[in-house]
């Protein structure tokens, strides 16, 4: 099998400080986990900016001190978020001028389920297809390569339409973000992880998400799969049932000697590079 690209999704746009203080929220926080994520064996970070108040933001100054802080002191392949819910498209876009060698490319719809004390909050994540093809427009004139956020079967449509547009290069890369709690999600079960992975487009490379409690049962059977895994306190702020993970390089660590186990090698940021087909 080829060897295993794993990634750390070290901070995310929803949820914050108040779920796992271990989250990093600033530029310099964020930098120093990447570091820490690359030393425990992660090829690649997957970035959101955050304002002072830790909200999700879309400001490439941001992005560009993060980007650079990580870039001069480790050669990790950074790949900076396009999402964020209740961000502007223009603002998202805005991610692609810090120059990052990936990008997030959200393939569809979603709203977020965020269970209150006694209410849900329900957050709209909107992903028109017109937007779809904005984005990969902009990453592939800038040679920014995109990870498909694929987060249902139905969400495959869009990566056809990617393709028969000539808007992505191969290969394919997708991300299957499973276990998302809301509308659009998809349960993180194993026969449900199957059913994706049979819809992808012949030649194409998977990695899997899982939200919540799926992360960790997810990425053993993308191991086994021969897919690849994120793990990190945007997806979940656990390491097990009721305890908080200390921090990503501790989730990091351990996908990193579940692999091991499983006979599979890790890639480092070059090995994932050659693997992805990034310049
Ligand atoms: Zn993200």
């Amino acid at each position: 099998m080829e060897k295993l690209i794993v990634t750390a999704a070290l901070t995310g746009g929803l949820h914050g400080k108040e779920a796992n203080e271990a989250l990093p929220e600033q530029p310099d926080e964020i930098i120093e986990d990447a570091l820490l994520c690359g030393e425990a064996g992660a090829a690649i970070v997957h970035l959101h900016a955050r304002d002072e108040e830790g909200r999700g933001v879309g400001d490439p100054e941001l992005f560009a001190r993060i980007n650079e802080g990580i870039r001069e002191r480790s050669d990790l392949v950074i790949q900076n978020t396009t999402g964020g819910t209740g961000i502007p498209v223009e603002k998202r876009l805005l991610a692609l001028d810090a120059k990052p060698e990936m990008a997030s490319l959200n393939m569809g719809t979603v709203v977020f389920f965020i269970p209150g004390d006694d209410s849900l909050s329900e957050i709209p994540f909107v992903n028109l297809r017109s937007e779809i093809e904005l984005f990969a427009r902009a990453m592939l004139e800038r040679g920014i390569k995109p990870e498909l956020e694929v987060y249902n079967p139905s969400m495959f449509g869009e990566v056809e339409n990617l393709m028969s547009k000539g808007l992505i290069t191969e290969p394919c890369y997708v991300n299957m973000v499973m276990n998302v709690g809301g509308m659009g999600g998809y349960p993180g079960t194993a026969s449900n992880l199957v059913h994706m992975v049979e819809h992808l487009p012949p030649g194409a490379i998977f990695n899997v998400s899982g939200v919540g409690k799926a992360q960790l049962r997810l990425n053993m059977m993308s191991m086994a799969m021969g897919g690849h895994v994120r793990v990190g306190l945007e997806d979940s702020v656990y390491y097990w049932r009721g305890e908080l993970a200390e921090g990503n390089a501790q989730l990091v660590a351990r996908a990193v000697r579940l692999a091991k186990e499983l006979g599979r090698d890790v890639a480092t940021p070059d090995e994932a590079r050659a693997i992805l087909g990034l310049r």
